[in-house]
């Protein structure tokens, strides 16, 4: 989200009385020194969160900063979402402060990427910034006795995060220069049996605006047909506000 002037950020706040929540960080938890784990608390009786929710949190007086929820307790009225440490942005910064105590507003937003209930394989795609939305899209297909793959570009220092969540996704080194290039590699690997078992299953596309682009232009040219993709891009290398 671009900045905006600080008297209009307050106006739109007014405005989106109903969809904004105080809401406590009542825990913190660093999955690694890269990734960090926050539990916030709220009275999210009307918040109708939905797996994938996207929220908003103003990092500063200008700035928003989107991310993803990767759980919601209706019981405990708890959300939390996995932050990536990208260690350079102001939102980067704004993470790395969030402790136990901290009272802050959380705007829902909407899910631009939601689970679809009945397919029965699923595929992911993505990077560290995925990791949230598709833990808990792999928990849900895992209550629904369904499938889920996938493969996530990371730096390799990451990896060892999905075993941390118990996501059971494989990973390749992320590239600057070629923009999921590892990732279809990978693919290309896969035995045929595979693609086989992919052919009803839905393909969800998230994380770096140019491996987005790339990974879905390669399903295509293997015959996955458009219904069955989902994407949402959440950054790329020079763009400032997610
Ligand atoms: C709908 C949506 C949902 C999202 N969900 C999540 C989520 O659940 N968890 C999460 O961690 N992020 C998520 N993001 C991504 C996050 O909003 C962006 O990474 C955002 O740019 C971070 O803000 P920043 O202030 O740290 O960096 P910015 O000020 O936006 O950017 C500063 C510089 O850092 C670079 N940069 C930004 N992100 C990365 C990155 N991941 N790796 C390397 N360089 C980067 C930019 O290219 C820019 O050059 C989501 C984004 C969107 C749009």
């Amino acid at each position: 989200m671009p900045k905006i002037p600080a008297w209009l950020a307050d106006t739109m706040e007014r405005f989106l009385g109903d969809k904004i929540f105080p809401v406590d960080v009542v825990q913190t938890r660093m999955l690694n020194d890269h990734l960090k784990s926050v539990t916030f608390k709220g009275d999210f009786s009307e918040a109708n969160f939905v797996p994938g929710n996207e929220v908003l949190f103003r990092i500063n007086r200008n700035e928003y900063r989107h991310y993803t929820l990767t759980e919601f307790d209706a019981e405990r009225q708890t959300c939390k979402i996995v932050f990536y440490l990208n260690g350079k942005g102001p939102g980067n910064q704004w993470v790395l402060n969030l402790k136990r105590g901290d009272q802050l507003k959380l705007l829902v937003d909407q899910a631009k990427v939601q689970y679809k209930t009945d397919a029965n394989q699923h595929f992911f795609f993505g990077d560290e910034t995925s990791i949230g939305l598709y833990d808990w899209f792999g928990r849900i297909a895992l209550n629904n006795d369904q499938e889920y793959f996938g493969i996530l570009e990371l730096k390799e220092e990451n990896f060892s995060v999905l075993d941390e969540v118990k996501l059971r996704i494989d990973a390749v080194i992320s590239d600057l220069t070629a923009p999921a290039r590892n990732a279809i590699q990978w693919m290309e690997n896969m035995h045929p049996k595979c693609w086989e078992m992919w052919e009803g299953a839905t393909f969800y596309l998230t994380g770096r605006a140019k491996s987005i682009q790339s990974f879905k232009k390669y399903l295509r040219e293997r015959g996955v047909s458009p219904k069955q993709i989902q994407s949402m891009p959440y950054w790329e290398y020079g763009r400032a506000g997610g």
